[in-house]
Formats: C-alpha cells, sequence, structure tokens
C-alpha cells in the first residue's frame, strides 16, 4: 500500500490510498485543481482514481468533490444516512454516481474497507479502516471523542491518521472564537483535542501501531508543534518513546510524508 495525505485540517483533507489494484481518495475538501496537480506529484492521474471515500458532508471535507467526481466520473462512497445531507450540496454530480455503503465492509477492488461512526455533528461520520493483505491503515477524523468500538476498530492498524484538533487552554483562551463556537469544539461531537489524542495514540502504541499522523490540526488554536509536544509529553508520562516505541508525524494543509507499507 502507498499512503499519502494531500491536505489536512479545516481548510481541506484529503488523504490518497492506494493498493496494486485501487486508487482512492478520503475526503476531497480542496479545489479539483489542486488534487489533480498533487495527485501527478505521486505519479497519478486524476482519472485513474477509482473511488472517493467521504466521512461527512463539511465543507472542508467535500470542497472540490463535485467539480472532481463529476469531470472525471468517479464512483462516490458515503454512509447511507449521509447520501441525503452529500447530494444537497452538490450542484452536478449525477445521484447515480453516489454508491451507500452500510455497516457492512466492502471492497474497491483489492483494497477492504471497514467504517466506524464517528461523534461529530455532521448527519452522520465516517471513520475508515482499509486494508489490503495484512496491511491496515486508518483515517479517523473529525471526532469529539473516541470510545472502545472506534479504538477497536482501527486497532493493529500500522498506520493511523488520527485528529489532534486544538488545545484546550488556547481555544478557551481565543478571543476571536465565540463562546457557541468552542462548546461545539470542545462538546462530545466536536473535534478532538490534543489530550484525548494523546490518550488514544497510548492505546493504539499497545495495540501494535507504528506510525501515527497527528491530523486536522487547528490553524488557530493549536500549532503543529504544540499537537506534536502535547502528545510527545503525555506518552513519555506513561513510559512511551516517540522515536522509539512510535513514530509521530504532523499532517498540514501541505502534502506530507508518502508511505509505503509492504
Ligand atoms: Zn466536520
Ligand atoms: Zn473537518
Amino acid at each position: 500500500m502507498r499512503v499519502c495525505n494531500l491536505s489536512s485540517g479545516s481548510d481541506g483533507n484529503c488523504t490518497y490510498v492506494e493498493t496494486p489494484n485501487a486508487k482512492v481518495l478520503v475526503d476531497l475538501g480542496i479545489s479539483a485543481s489542486e488534487v489533480t496537480k498533487r495527485l501527478r506529484i505521486l505519479g497519478v492521474e486524476a482519472s485513474d482514481i477509482d473511488a472517493i471515500l467521504i466521512s461527512h458532508e463539511h465543507s472542508d471535507h467535500i470542497k472540490g468533490l463535485d467539480v472532481f467526481a463529476t469531470k472525471y466520473k468517479t464512483k462516490v462512497y458515503v454512509h447511507s444516512k449521509g447520501v441525503g445531507a452529500l447530494y444537497m450540496k452538490m450542484k452536478k454530480l449525477p445521484a447515480s454516481q453516489i454508491y451507500s455503503f452500510d455497516d457492512m465492509p466492502f471492497s474497491i477492488n483489492d483494497l477492504s474497507v471497514d467504517t466506524v461512526e464517528l461523534p461529530h455533528d455532521a448527519v452522520h461520520c465516517s471513520g475508515f479502516i482499509l486494508s489490503c493483505g495484512s496491511r491496515k491503515i486508518s483515517i479517523i477524523t473529525d471526532l469529539g471523542h473516541t470510545n472502545d468500538v472506534i479504538l477497536n476498530k482501527i486497532s493493529g492498524s500500522s498506520l493511523v491518521y488520527l485528529e489532534c484538533n486544538h488545545d484546550v487552554e488556547m481555544l478557551k483562551n481565543n478571543p476571536n472564537y465565540p463562546a457557541k463556537l468552542k462548546a461545539r469544539i470542545l462538546g462530545k461531537n466536536g473535534h478532538l483535542s490534543n489530550l484525548d489524542c494523546a490518550k488514544a495514540v497510548e492505546y493504539l502504541t499497545k495495540t501494535g501501531t507504528k506510525q501515527i499522523m497527528l491530523s486536522h490540526i487547528s490553524r488557530h488554536n493549536n500549532t503543529q508543534t504544540l499537537a506534536y509536544t502535547s502528545v510527545c509529553s503525555y506518552l513519555k508520562k506513561v513510559g512511551i518513546i516517540e522515536g522509539k516505541d512510535i513514530k509521530i508525524s504532523t499532517a498540514s494543509i501541505n502534502m506530507s510524508t508518502i508511505f509505503k507499507l509492504n
């Protein structure tokens, strides 16, 4: 498997996943032209994409979807509960190109797709657990908190893209965020804080994960460095050393590391 995050954060999310027989995007929250350009850096043409998996209907996950999927006639997969909300936001995409999944795993060529419901204030939000042979990766954004169902499903993934959205104090003290918005982000169905992310990383490290990409990092209530140091210092307190027991990197609005899982 080859995996690369093309963009991460509230300005747009998009991750490329490739197996020997499948080329898939998870979310398409940046412009179609930007996705096309970034795919070319990986040696992939937009027309080669077999499917786009959509987590939920928020614009930072679907901004370029309508233009891209219509132009390249790409199949779009979304949870059955989220089909209506997604279709409402499409201007050109024919309904016949939208495929719904429920809570059962399905396949796109040799890529197995399992999903888990994430607690988030969307109509329905899906986390993705993608595998090919013995390789397994998970993409888990956006969520207000973790739970046992999510952690059990993603455990054993060699690579996890996990939301590490905000520093709670930085958010609480942000003078530009109204109280209602702060409450939404901090709520059970909002976004995952650095500390809550760190606790999930502790669990994942103990269950065999080797690489974490801290994702969907807020531009206003966090920084790449703060997210990384917060998670690493929590892990250190519980006896886990970054670089030895687990590798942790941060995803940004720019393309990040290309992972090859053989
Ligand atoms: Zn969202
Ligand atoms: Zn989002």
